[in-house]
């Protein structure tokens, strides 16, 4: 992994010094050597002690440390003095990439370079050296072009790591929806003999049983069909995440919308809805998840309307930055602002069944619907005064 990153990097990194820099850094360079045995012993000293480099170095047998600044103070001279700089940048990164994944952090190095700075200063300051400003620009010189380095390898670091949780976290997605699909898919069938048991025993038995017996009956009727319900909805929800096996289509949303109406037709008559729907734009979207979110959305607003009033909805639409934002107000219950997040949980619903019906699966599926479509959602409400479910869909 470091091997290809620091591939990808090192061209962009390559350092052009100039003149009067390069003659710093090689005069910075000789006087190192020189006093290699003096600077290296104070080094050592507060190296031994330092939170972060400390334990590393007690970890690290002497020879591979020995080896390990042989290699780095080789390939540094070839850089310095032969103007060559590709192995240097090449190996830098690596080791900066090596590094961050031991968790060392990017401030570590500062106070490394910083010591090594103080040493060095002390020394030429004894011993009165006259090249000292050429030297410690020198080292200055050598140290940006480093620091640059290293830091660039510690972001490609984190941005690996990040790719790599999110490809993780994805695995993880993929693996309860295939366990959702399996786990839903294995239950209907015992459902499906609940229900025709509960009926043939009815039709059987239903003189022997009484009205109590016929009561209860109904009431494992009920259930099952809730449990048919749930089942099919987390079936539902399982098959969302694998819409991206489905071709996102660019689709005039307004005609969308007709399909939605008409999907719902007969509530929207019983329950005498006022539907006011704005311009909507044409977008590469995935229909079917498209027009279940709208439906859910459409169907809440009318269903949590008190039976009493005439639901008045109203859909619009306004682009936003890279994608749109669209908005669902009603004239309904309202939601109280602590339940803003817990409504978009699956199964989560704040009223009993007996008064309003449903499964506390939709808003789920929009979370997920919305998602697919790198989006957001989200609720403002006041109880007794309507909701607005807002969300947004950018292009696929
Ligand atoms: P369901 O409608 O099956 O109960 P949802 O996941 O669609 O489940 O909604 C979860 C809960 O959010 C609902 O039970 C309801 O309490 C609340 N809710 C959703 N939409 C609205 C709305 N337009 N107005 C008021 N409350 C709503």
């Amino acid at each position: 992994m470091p091997e290809t990153i620091s591939q990808e990097l090192t061209p962009g990194l390559i350092p052009k010094p100039r003149k009067q820099e390069l003659e710093d850094m090689q005069m910075y360079y000789s006087y190192f050597e020189n006093n290699k045995e003096r600077l290296y012993k104070d080094l050592l000293k507060e190296l031994v002690n330092h939170p972060v480099w400390g334990p590393i170095m007690k970890n690290t047998s002497p020879e591979v440390q020995e080896a390990r600044s042989e290699l780095s103070e080789k390939l540094q001279r070839q850089a310095i003095f032969d103007n060559n700089w590709e192995p240097y940048i090449s190996d830098l990164i690596q080791q900066g990439i090596v590094y961050a994944t031991m968790g060392v952090s990017f401030s570590g190095w500062f106070e490394l370079i910083n010591m090594h700075r103080n040493n060095l200063t002390v020394l030429l300051l004894n011993d009165k050296d006259p090249r000292g400003i050429n030297i410690l620009n020198g080292l200055n010189s050598f140290v940006d072009i480093a620091l640059s380095v290293t830091g660039e390898a510690y972001l490609a670091e984190k941005k690996s790591i990040v790719e790599k949780q999110k490809r993780e976290q994805e695995f993880l997605n993929k693996e309860l929806e295939q366990f959702l699909y399996i786990a839903t898919h294995d239950l209907k069938e015992p459902l499906r003999n609940v229900t025709s048991y509960v009926e043939l025993l009815e039709k059987k038995f239903g003189k022997e049983l009484g009205e109590e017996g016929k009561q209860y009956l109904a009431y494992i009727g009920t259930s099952a069909d809730l449990m048919r319900e749930l089942v099919s909805g987390l079936m539902e929800y399982s098959i969302i995440g694998n819409a991206k096996n489905e071709q996102a289509v660019k689709t005039d949303l307004n005609d969308l919308f007709k399909n939605v109406v008409s999907n719902l037709q007969s509530i929207i008559e019983d329950r005498k809805v006022h539907l006011d729907i704005g311009k909507l734009p044409t977008l590469k979207i995935y229909q079917r998840e498209i027009t279940l979110l709208f439906q859910n959305l459409i169907s809440n607003a009318i269903k949590f309307t008190k039976p009493s009033i005439n639901p008045d909805i109203s859909v619009t639409a306004e682009k936003k930055n890279n994608g749109w934002l669209f908005k669902i107000k009603d004239n309904g219950i309202g939601i109280d602002e602590k339940y803003f997040e817990k409504i978009f949980v699956i199964f989560q619903r704040l009223n009993p069944r007996s008064k309003y019906a449903g499964t506390g699966i939709g808003l789920a599926h929009c979370k997920k619907i919305v998602e697919l479509h790198n989006g957001k959602i989200w609720v403002e409400s006041k109880p007794g005064e309507g909701s607005s479910f807002y969300f947004t869909i950018n292009e696929i």
